[in-house]
């Protein structure tokens, strides 16, 4: 089977090298002209040239990457099968279409409101109660296209630096923990979870996953899987989806965001899992079994951001597994991450403050669950 991907960075990259053992070809499909995967046939197209030759060349296409024009994927859509659907990107690349399907389905969200003026982004910030951050609708990734107002007085300032004529403002959310949970839908409905993990950012920036969590009440994961599969079955949806949400002080789910494909918060699943994300998404549009997603050991994911460490100093940490993106170093770029393995969580804390003090300019690891196992 030929897999066509839309997408041509990292995440293309790790689902190739997990489909060579499927005996999966890939060839990816690049609109930005800036391709890394630097495996299987890249085919570069900025200007929609190309695609009558990637789509002759590919049995099925899926992505790696939403922000696509909704009106290619539908047209790809006519020729082959795409998986998961344009719609899934469709809701994705929307943060309003988005927060109107979480409501249409009762999955909880930070209070917000649809602003399309300073004046209306001023009132907003008064109604919710500052701080509230104010989010480009469309657009945004990586904590981009947001600013944070203390003061409804700031609603001008913001609106101007944000520069975009529709925003979300979210009330800001006193979380104990930012979380996700991801999950596969097969063809024929079949959906499996995996543990979910905590996430810490550092300035909009994932930096550091761990899961299985050790003191996560069941009720939350089961709440978490709860949305995520109404998210899954009401869009009928193939493939991995991940879910962003805030954990609050008495344990209840805030959704952020979602991301209608393999996400970073799932990339300890290659070590530290039965079955990575990678994989699973493969089987999944392929309509083969999914595989298990338990986890094998407590694993954490540091992602490596900008610069990379010393390489041989990294190998010498038990249990660690570094994978390079081979992309050139460049600030705020991810150009690796590396996953660690422990028995416990004690000892994975203290291999993580090992490989964060051979990272360049690495945050300090910092999780909500330190000191209390
Ligand atoms: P996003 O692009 O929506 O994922 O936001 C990037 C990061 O900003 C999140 O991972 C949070 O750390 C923070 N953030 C976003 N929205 C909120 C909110 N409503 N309350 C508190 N923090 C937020």
């Amino acid at each position: 089977m030929n897999i066509g991907v839309l997408g041509a960075g990292q995440l293309g990259r790790m689902l190739a090298l997990a489909g060579y053992p499927l005996a999966n070809r890939f060839t990816f499909l690049d609109t930005t002209g800036h391709p890394s995967a630097g495996i299987g046939e890249v085919m570069v197209d900025t200007d929609r040239r190309h695609l009558d030759d990637f789509l002759a060349k590919v049995d099925l296409v899926t992505y790696e990457f939403e922000h696509l024009p909704v009106s290619l994927v539908q047209a790809i859509e006519e020729v082959k099968p795409v998986y998961p659907s344009s719609e899934a990107i469709r809701i994705c690349q929307n943060r309003t279409e988005e927060k109107a399907l979480f409501d249409r389905l009762e999955i909880p969200t930070p209070a917000y409101r649809i602003v399309e003026s300073a004046a209306a982004l001023e009132t907003a910030a008064r109604e919710l109660g500052c701080p509230v951050v104010a989010k480009s609708v469309t657009e945004g990734y990586d904590g981009k296209g947001q600013a944070v107002l203390r003061d409804p007085a700031g609603a001008m300032e913001a609106w101007r630096d944000i520069g975009h004529p529709q925003l979300i403002v979210e009330a800001f959310v006193d979380f104990v923990r930012e979380v996700s949970i991801i999950a596969v839908r097969g063809r024929d409905g079949e959906v499996v979870f995996y543990p979910m993990a905590e996430n810490q950012h550092v300035d909009g920036i994932l930096r550091y996953s761990i899961a299985p969590m050790p003191d996560l009440d069941e009720r939350v994961q089961q709440n978490a899987e709860r949305y995520i599969r109404a998210l899954l079955d009401e869009l009928d949806y193939v493939g991995v989806l991940a879910l962003e949400l805030f954990q609050t002080r008495d344990g209840s789910l805030l959704a952020n965001e979602m991301a209608p494909r393999v996400h970073n918060s799932g990339h300890w699943t290659m070590d530290g899992a039965v079955t990575s994300q990678f994989e699973n998404h493969l089987r999944a549009i392929q309509g083969l079994p999914l595989g298990d997603t338990s986890a094998r050991m407590p694993t954490c994911m540091v992602n490596v951001i900008g610069k990379e460490g010393d390489p041989t100093a990294l190998l010498g940490i038990v249990d660690a597994h570094p994978h390079r993106y081979d992309k050139s170093a460049r600030p705020g770029r991810k150009l690796a991450h590396i996953n660690l393995l422990a028995p416990t969580h004690d000892e994975l804390l203290d291999k993580v403050r090992t490989c964060a003090a051979l990272l360049p300019d690495a945050p300090l690891p910092r999780f909500s669950f330190e000191g209390g196992n």
